[in-house]
């Protein structure tokens, strides 16, 4: 088991508390190892999830840029049947989804029994990036945060079970990792102008997660600091996490047609 220190937050969240280069007594080989193993046991949990149909699993992945949203979902959903999984993306609201509350997109996407959907961002934008660069009145995202409990309790209760990942990189790892989209052309699609003045917003950005993983922080929709500067690392408290929340599950495989035991296949 991933030694887990840093989640999930209780109370008072200060970013500064939680090391992104934190990664226990794990070294590189062996949690590599222990994701691939992991992958099996996630093969066969969402297929019996699926079978089941009775539970939805969404996980909310949020970070800053580069901070390894996209490396996420490739290593965990390695190996598991697409069939059962969804990912959904949320860019710059649309002019049709900015005419609707801003939960409206948001729960059009969330997971139907069976099924493991994938936030790729999520509603958490509209009290992050909406909150830094005063896209709405404070009056307005101040609400946010009661009215995505509210949002969040009410999948609890239909049989959602919810994970939310905040992959915390340090200032100097997204250096870095830009400066590795720029020095490849296979990634220069993955970075834009716009990447360099929200990191001149840092520290606004800090504050606003502060407030998001203070406030939003439920028993039934917990937030998890993942330590995500060594990606291996996040992989694996992310894996691990995910395992262990589907191995608490009663999964069951439906039960068989009546008769079928006695069932002959003819040639
Ligand atoms: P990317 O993840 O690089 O494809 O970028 C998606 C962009 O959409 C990011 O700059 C987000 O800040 C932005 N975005 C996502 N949701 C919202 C939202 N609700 N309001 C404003 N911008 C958003
Ligand atoms: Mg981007």
């Amino acid at each position: 088991m991933a030694e887990q220190p840093l989640i999930p937050p209780r109370g008072k969240v200060n970013l500064a508390d939680y090391d992104p280069n934190y990664r226990g007594q794990w070294e590189r080989e062996a949690a590599r190892e222990r994701v691939m193993a992991l992958r099996e046991e996630l093969s066969v949990l969402q297929n019996k999830l699926y079978a089941d149909g009775r539970h939805a699993v969404l996980i909310v992945l949020q970070a800053m840029d580069a901070g390894g949203k996209d490396g996420t979902i490739r290593s965990i959903f390695t190996g598991v049947s697409p069939q059962g999984v969804e990912v959904t993306s949320f860019k710059v609201p649309t002019e049709e989804e900015r005419s609707h509350d801003f939960l409206w997109r948001i729960h059009k996407r969330v997971p139907r029994k069976g099924m493991i959907g994938v936030f790729n961002r999520s509603h958490y934008e509209d009290v992050l990036v909406v909150r830094v660069n005063g896209l709405v009145a404070e009056s307005v995202w101040r609400k946010r945060y009661d009215q995505i409990n509210e949002f969040e309790e009410l999948l609890a209760e239909s049989g959602t079970t919810i994970l939310k990942f905040f992959l915390h990189i340090s200032k100097d790892e997204q250096k870095k990792r830009f400066e590795e989209r720029l020095a490849d052309p296979g990634k220069h699609w993955k970075f834009s102008l716009g990447d360099l003045e929200v990191r001149k917003q840092w520290d606004l950005y800090m504050r606003a997660y502060e407030d998001v993983l203070e406030k939003c922080n439920r028993p039934y929709a917990p937030w998890h600091i993942v330590p995500a500067n060594a990606k291996w690392y996040r992989d694996l408290v992310v894996m691990e996490t995910l395992v262990k929340t589907l191995g608490g599950l009663p999964l069951r495989f439906p039960l068989a047609e009546a008769g079928i035991e006695t069932v002959v296949i003819p040639d």
